[in-house]
C-alpha cells in the first residue's frame, strides 16, 4: 500500500498508526510493537519507536540482515561491554600463540582460556590444556606432552578482526533501516508514503537490481577526525541534513565506519559533497551545529572516564587484511584504534571485578609476563589505587573515582612495568585489591 497524496502527510498526527514499510494497520491483521531503531545488541542505550509491523518488518529484518551484522561485530561489542539478548557478553575468536603454534579459541573474557578445556591447534595436530584435563582422557599417553609454565612463559594473544562486514549488502540494509526509521521518528511519520518507496525497496529487497546504491561508506579521514573530536570512539552518532527537499542521514557506527544514506530520490549533488567537506573543517562543535544544524543523537555507552591513552590494550591483530584496498586498511585501522583503547566506565569496572572475583579476598595468581592483555593490568591498577584510599567505601561515585585515578596517574605516572614491581613487593596487595573491588561494586550513580 502506498499513499501518494501529500494531504495524507498532514494527517500524521491521526491516531491510526500504520507500518512505515507496508502501510498496514492493526485492522489489517498486523501487530505493531515497540521496536529498536538502533539494534539493541549494538548499544547500551535505546532508540525505539512503534510504527513497524512485528513480523515482516521487524523480526524478519533481524533474521535477514541484523543478526549477521551483530554477530560479526562480537569483538567490538564485547570490548565495549555490550551484552547479547541473553544478558551475556558476546564471545569472539582469538588466537593464542604458544611455542610458535596457533590455538584459535572462542572466548568471552581472556581468562576463559585457562578453564578446563583442551584447545586444538590451528592444524589440529596438537592440543593445549592443563595436564589434569589431558590425564582424564583415555587416549592420553604420558610422555607425549610438552610442559609449558604459563606463569613464566609468555603467551601472545592475537585477536581476529574481520572488516569485510562493513561493505556488505546486509550492513548497508541495516544502516538504511536505521536512517529511515530514525527520520520517521523525528518527523512523526506513521505510514508508508510513496516518496520513500526507493529507500523502502532498498531495505526490504535482498538483492538490488538496477536501483542506485543508497548507502555510501565515507572514507575521507578529515570527517572521521572531526567526528572523533565530537564523540569518543566506540559511540554511535546519527546526523541528518533535512533542507531544500534533501534528506541525508549520516550514521557513524562505533566511530569505525561512517555512512551516508540518501533517503529521497535523485539528491546527490556537488553541493552536498561540499557540505561534507565543510563538516570536517568546522572548527568546533558550536560552529558545526550552527552551520549544519543537524539533528543528532549520540548513543553513548555511559559516562566514561576519559583516560583512554592510559589504557592501551596492546592487542596483536591478525596479519593485515588479505585485501590490499585502501578501504579495508582504513576500516582495519579504525577497528584497531578502538580495540587499543580501554574505556573505564562503571560497567567495565564492575565487570572486571566480577570476572576475576576480586571482591572475594582470594589469593591472586598473577602472571607478570603475559597471558592476559594489558587492559587487565590497567584495570587492576584502578582497583588497587582505590583500595589504597581512605574514603568510606560507600562514598564513591564515578567522578570521585576519576579524580583519584587522574591524581594517582599525575603523581606517579608510572608505567605498567613499575606497577607490576610495586605489586610484587606489596605484602598488602590482596587486601588493597579486595577493598578496591568492594568500592567498585558499590559505586553510586
Ligand atoms: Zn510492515
Amino acid at each position: 500500500m502506498t499513499i501518494d497524496n501529500d494531504i495524507d502527510l498532514l494527517k500524521n498526527n491521526s491516531p491510526i498508526i500504520r507500518c512505515i514499510y507496508c502501510g498496514k494497520s492493526t485492522d489489517e491483521g498486523i501487530k505493531l510493537n515497540v521496536s529498536d531503531i538502533f539494534p539493541l545488541s549494538l548499544s547500551n542505550e535505546k532508540l525505539k519507536n512503534k510504527n513497524v509491523c512485528s513480523i515482516e518488518h521487524n523480526s524478519n529484518f533481524s533474521k535477514y540482515f541484523e543478526s549477521c551484522v551483530i554477530n560479526s561485530l562480537a569483538i567490538v561489542r564485547n570490548h565495549l561491554n555490550i551484552k547479547n539478548h541473553g544478558n551475556k557478553y558476546p564471545p569472539y575468536y582469538i588466537n593464542y600463540i604458544i611455542k610458535g603454534e596457533k590455538y584459535p579459541i572462542l572466548i568471552t573474557k581472556p581468562q576463559d582460556f585457562l578453564k578446563d578445556r583442551m584447545i586444538p591447534s590451528e592444524d589440529k595436530k596438537s592440543f593445549f590444556g592443563t595436564l589434569e584435563s589431558f590425564r582424564k582422557r583415555k587416549d592420553f599417553k604420558e610422555g607425549n606432552e610438552i610442559l609449558f609454565d604459563i606463569n613464566n612463559e609468555e603467551i601472545v594473544s592475537e585477536s581476529l578482526i574481520e572488516v569485510d562486514i562493513y561493505l556488505t549488502r546486509k550492513m548497508k540494509r541495516m544502516i538504511a533501516k536505521i536512517a529511515y526509521e530514525w527520520h520517521c521518528k523525528l518527523e512523526n511519520i506513521n505510514n508508508r508514503y510513496s516518496k520513500y518507496d526507493s529507500i523502502i525497496n532498498y531495505i526490504t529487497k535482498e538483492q538490488l537490481g538496477d536501483e542506485p546504491e543508497r548507502v555510501r561508506l565515507i572514507t575521507e579521514p578529515l570527517i572521521y577526525d572531526f567526528l572523533r573530536r565530537y564523540l569518543p570512539l566506540g559511540n554511535h552518532l546519527l546526523l541528518r541534513i533535512n533542507k531544500h527537499n534533501k534528506v541525508f542521514v549520516y550514521i557513524c557506527l562505533f566511530g569505525i565506519a561512517i555512512y551516508e544514506v540518501e533517503l529521497l530520490d535523485n539528491q546527490r549533488s556537488k553541493d552536498l559533497e561540499f557540505e561534507l567537506r565543510e563538516l570536517s573543517q568546522a572548527k568546533n562543535i558550536k560552529h558545526f551545529k550552527e552551520r549544519f544544524n543537524p539533528s543528532e543523537i549520540s548513543i553513548e555507552n555511559e559516562e566514561m572516564i576519559n583516560i583512554a591513552t592510559f589504557f592501551s590494550m596492546d592487542l596483536k591483530l591478525n596479519s593485515a587484511p588479505q585485501n590490499k584496498d585502501f578501504i579495508f586498511k582504513f576500516l582495519y585501522q579504525n577497528t584497531k584504534d578502538l580495540l587499543d583503547r580501554y574505556y573505564v566506565t562503571k560497567l567495565s569496572l564492575q565487570r572486571f571485578v566480577e570476572d576475576y572475583e576480586l571482591n572475594k579476598g582470594k589469593e591472586l595468581l598473577l602472571n607478570y609476563d603475559g597471558i592476559v592483555e594489558k587492559h587487565f593490568w590497567c584495570l587492576l591498577k584502578v582497583v588497587y589505587f582505590l583500595g589504597e584510599n581512605n574514603l568510606d567505601i560507600a562514598a564513591y561515585d564515578m567522578k570521585t573515582i576519576e579524580e583519584i585515578i587522574l591524581e594517582q596517574h599525575a603523581h606517579n605516572n608510572f608505567s605498567l612495568s613499575c606497577f607490576k614491581k610495586i605489586l610484587q613487593k606489596d605484602k598488602h596487595m590482596v587486601l588493597k585489591i579486595n577493598r578496591g573491588a568492594k568500592i567498585i561494586l558499590q559505586i553510586n550513580d
